[in-house]
């Protein structure tokens, strides 16, 4: 089964903006991948982009990776990913190079899926038919407050979420590097960042609450905030510094007994995530598929994981695409502790497939049961939100 094509779909459609610690999004973004064979078998991938142009994931996609494996046998796919890791050594490794390898290799373990007539989850040695998730959400937006937090975190617990994770940090009164950021509306300071996690944590009750910083904070403050953290009842400091601090992570996990250090949805590739683990720089382990290098690398971050004694739980922030083969990754590990299922509106995970995802009523996701990815994408979903690029 020779692959004939690689293309790369982009998806774009603008949102109502909302804020992280940095970020600020008024648009949701996706490059599908689709890979096509001469046994006229396709497979679709997602590569995760953290918004950035679309053009330059789509010509690494079509234009540099695909080449490479255009003619080779789809069902060789360790093969496949080493060859586009080593043809790209100087230059890629991580960040878009490793976003796009990850949206390929996806696409190729949907094709072999399709092949075997089996979901991808069987193919990786499925543990679990279902996947624990949180309510992934608590942006700042304009307007929001604390009233605005309390129903979204309703909401959630009216769905049947029992945990949430909640954006902090986005202080303008710490010289942080929110005063880089283009958009620097919607900051609050640090005392409402307190209101906001008390204002959680009282509605979730005996449900967990994980707080995410984006990296935006240095290890001296993720230190002194951690501890208050603690105090308030929350589980999960989510990248509280950027990834190449591995000595301040290593001081946060060390120092901050109680509170669960985790991540890096930012970082990339087994070697990478093994350092982190090895350093003692990590208590939980969050790689982004789409990100961190597809099923491929990711099952082996999950073993390497695993052998450590430390728990998975998936970065998911894309398309129903990606949602849908994050789902069959967390249930083959079987240390998936629990999987992002992010709440923001975003028609790119809600219109993508027609029925949606099925949930239990404590909302763990159950894989989808087809071949592959075992999702039915509607097309004119996907025509209506392509752009040009
Ligand atoms: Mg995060």
């Amino acid at each position: 089964m020779k692959i004939t094509a690689v293309k790369g779909i982009p998806l774009r459609c603008s949102c109502e903006p909302i804020s992280d610690a940095l970020s600020t999004s008024t648009a949701r973004q996706a490059l599908l991948v689709q890979v096509e064979t001469d046994a006229k078998i396709t497979g679709i991938g997602e590569a995760f982009t953290y918004g950035a142009p679309l053009a330059v994931m789509k010509y690494l996609v079509e234009n540099q990776l695909g080449p490479m494996i255009v003619g080779r046998d789809a069902e060789d796919i360790e093969e496949i990913w080493t060859t586009m890791y080593w043809r790209t050594i100087a230059h890629g490794r991580r960040s878009l190079i490793m976003g796009a390898i990850s949206g390929i290799d996806i696409a190729l373990w949907d094709i072999r899926g399709k092949a075997e007539k089996k979901p991808v989850a069987e193919l990786l040695g499925q543990v679990s038919d279902r996947v624990p998730s949180y309510a992934s959400g608590g942006f700042y937006a304009a307007g929001k407050g604390i009233d605005g937090l309390k129903a979204e975190i309703e909401g959630y617990l009216k769905q049947g979420y029992r945990d949430a994770k909640i954006k902090i940090g986005r202080n303008l009164d710490r010289r942080g590097p929110l005063r880089y950021m283009a958009i620097q509306d919607n900051h609050v300071a640090v005392e409402e960042d307190w209101k906001r996690i008390e204002t959680a944590k009282a509605l979730l009750g005996e449900g967990e609450l994980f707080v995410d910083t984006n990296a935006s904070w240095d290890a001296e403050m993720a230190l002194e905030q951690g501890k208050e953290l603690r105090r308030l009842g929350v589980s999960w400091l989510e990248e509280p510094i950027p990834f190449e601090d591995l000595a301040g992570f290593r001081r946060l996990c060390r120092e901050l007994p109680g509170l669960q250090i985790i991540g890096c949805e930012t970082q990339q590739g087994l070697g990478n995530f093994k350092t982190m683990v090895e350093e003692g720089a990590l208590d939980m382990v969050q790689p982004d598929l789409g990100w961190a290098g597809g099923f491929t690398e990711c099952r082996k971050i999950g073993a390497m994981a695993a052998a450590a004694g430390k728990k998975i739980s998936l970065h998911c922030f894309g398309s129903a695409v990606l949602f849908a083969a994050s789902l069959h990754m967390a249930a083959s590990m079987a240390n998936t502790e629990r999987m992002e299922s992010e709440e923001n509106p975003n028609p790119l995970k809600s219109e993508l497939i027609a029925d949606g995802f099925a949930a239990d009523g404590r909302m763990s996701f159950y894989v989808p049961q087809g071949p592959g990815l075992g999702i039915e994408l509607d097309w004119t979903k996907i025509e209506k939100y392509t752009i040009i690029v």
